[in-house]
């Protein structure tokens, strides 16, 4: 035996003489142990001071536990210990492409759905493969898209479905929901689920219905004919018989601010006889779409080639133009001031301005015409993504205090630094949680946990999530009541939430002092009926 080997052996024995003293870690009680906190658990119960005890990524136990042994302990004295966040409307559906998530989580969201406003990946048993495979660092759901599966079918064909194509349509969506879907959704303001007519969207979200799925809906309109748009959703889920959930509901025209009134109250109307519908909401008083949806829907058939034939055809230029302007009249607007571009990638030095401003820069003068003109050049260079200053600060606090309405970003996975994508993303719960209860005092902070918590845990049907409750999975949200908030804004987006030092995902301390630790321990949530 040389004396290297011999070195070695003396260092395997000095180890293990290590590693026998350090036993009560080798086989700790607990994977993770949270001290010391204020636990909001969820339910809408007032707050009090626990602790929580995890492992083999549950909930192990809640009550007292100093001394006890664990391989981590989080000292949460002086902070609310909550359930992770449940984002219901999200536009994550690449988060295989950046599994951490960083976005969501460092806002507290421990689940997302994705597959929203009708968009999502067609074969959702591919897509969850893909994300098994790679790891995340949250839980993933996602909805089967009325525009995805409709595109399959019929392209972008501005009539209704055949029967036969109808029933194309039904059998993807009845695949969707058997691959774990959980539910199905529209967005009747994007091409070309603004071509369909009601019983097409009724046929398709009984199959989601009949799977245990849920209905979600970015409606037809969200100011003008607001009530109505309320009204074709509420009766999907009282014809189909499916859970309806509605997706940020908000008033976008000046003309009707107020509404949110009488669309509460259609919900309200239809809870109390048996319709079981929801919404959610993000907390800013600007939208963020599309530069096309300020476009008649009729101009958006058939892609970009039909798209530049009509706005280059005077004709029919002027017709158009016609129509935006009525448009605006609709809403009580007078010019393209409230849209501002978040992102147009043939010349990004206009993002971050009005429409108004992009005008007297590219034209040298911003008349109502010149900013038609300069929204037409742009949709001839494949468009941009816009930020739209729509709402009043009434209607959003209306909306937000109401108890069957949940917080949800509307937010895709962002890449930090990447565009100037709405500042919902990064900032959204924590701007409840900061903005809306500690400063303006709109609701008891256990309220506000639970509209992220257990109300769309239990719309959706996420077993065992959404509460901190023993055997209860331990997603688990820690924060600093007195210091939580937004940073993000329209005009620097990218900064992450403060105030929320620990996250944890099924057991996992995925954010640690405030800092993404790596780990991917995110699952699929499938739907209840195909698990
Ligand atoms: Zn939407």
């Amino acid at each position: 035996m040389g004396r290297l080997s011999l070195w070695i052996k003396a260092c395997i024995a000095a180890a293990s003489l290590v590693l026998t003293g350090a036993s009560t870690l080798q086989n700790p009680t607990y994977d993770v142990l949270i001290l010391h906190g204020t636990v909001v658990d969820g339910s809408g119960s007032a707050p009090v001071a626990n602790d929580i005890a995890i492992k083999g990524g549950r909930i192990a136990a809640i009550g007292r536990f100093a001394g006890a042994a664990a391989a981590e302990v989080v000292d949460a004295a002086g902070l609310m210990v909550a359930p992770g966040f449940i984002d219901v409307h999200t536009h994550a559906d690449d988060i295989a492409d950046a599994p951490r998530a960083e976005n969501f989580v460092r806002m507290g969201i421990t689940s997302v759905v994705a597959g929203n406003c009708g968009g999502s990946a067609l074969d959702i048993a591919e897509a969850f493969t893909k994300i098994r495979r790679g790891g995340i660092s949250i839980n993933y759901a996602t909805l089967i898209g009325h525009n995805t599966v409709r595109r399959a079918v019929m392209g972008t064909a501005n009539r209704p479905a055949t029967v036969a194509e109808l029933t194309k349509m039904k059998s993807l969506v009845w695949r969707a929901m058997a691959d774990g879907a959980v539910g199905f959704s529209t967005g009747l303001q994007y091409v070309p689920g603004t071509y369909a007519d009601g019983p097409e969207i009724l046929e398709l979200a009984r199959v989601a219905g009949n799977a245990g799925g849920v209905y979600a809906s970015h409606m037809r309109n969200e100011g003008t004919k607001l009530e109505e748009a309320v009204e074709e959703t509420i009766r999907v889920g009282e014809t189909a018989m499916c859970r309806v959930q509605i997706s940020h509901l908000k008033v976008d025209s000046p003309l009707r601010w107020g509404a949110s009134t009488r669309a509460l109250a259609l919900i309200d109307a239809a809870r109390a006889r048996g319709v079981d519908v929801q919404a959610d909401q993000y907390a800013y008083t600007a939208a963020s779409s599309t530069l096309g949806i300020r476009f008649p829907s009729w101009v958006l058939e058939g892609g970009q080639d039909s798209i530049a034939q009509r706005l280059n055809d005077p004709g029919t230029w002027s017709r158009i133009k016609k129509e935006m302007r009525d448009l605006l009249v609709e809403r009580g607007l007078s010019d393209l001031a409230f849209a501002v571009v978040a992102s147009y990638s043939a010349d990004p030095s206009l993002n971050g301005l009005s429409m108004k401003q992009v005008a007297q820069k590219v034209r040298g003068a911003d008349s109502l015409d010149d900013q038609f003109e300069a929204a037409r050049t742009m949709m001839l260079h494949g468009g941009a993504s816009m930020v739209y200053h729509l709402m009043s600060d009434d209607d959003v606090e209306r909306i937000m205090r109401h108890p069957q309405v949940g917080v949800a970003s509307d937010s895709s996975v962002l890449l930090f630094g990447d565009g100037m994508p709405h500042p919902r993303g990064y900032g959204n719960n924590a701007r409840v949680l900061g903005e809306y209860v500690r400063t303006r005092h709109l609701m008891p902070i256990q309220e506000a946990v639970r509209k992220m918590t257990s109300l769309p845990a239990q719309h959706f049907q996420f077993e065992r999530r959404g509460l901190l409750k023993t055997g209860y999975a331990a997603d688990v949200t820690v924060f600093n009541a007195a210091t939580v908030g937004d940073a993000a804004t329209f005009e620097k987006p990218h900064a992450y939430a403060a105030g929320i030092p620990y996250v944890l995902v099924n057991g996992v301390v995925v954010v640690r002092k405030g800092e993404h630790t790596g780990a991917l321990p995110g699952q699929v949530l499938a739907n209840a009926v195909t698990k």
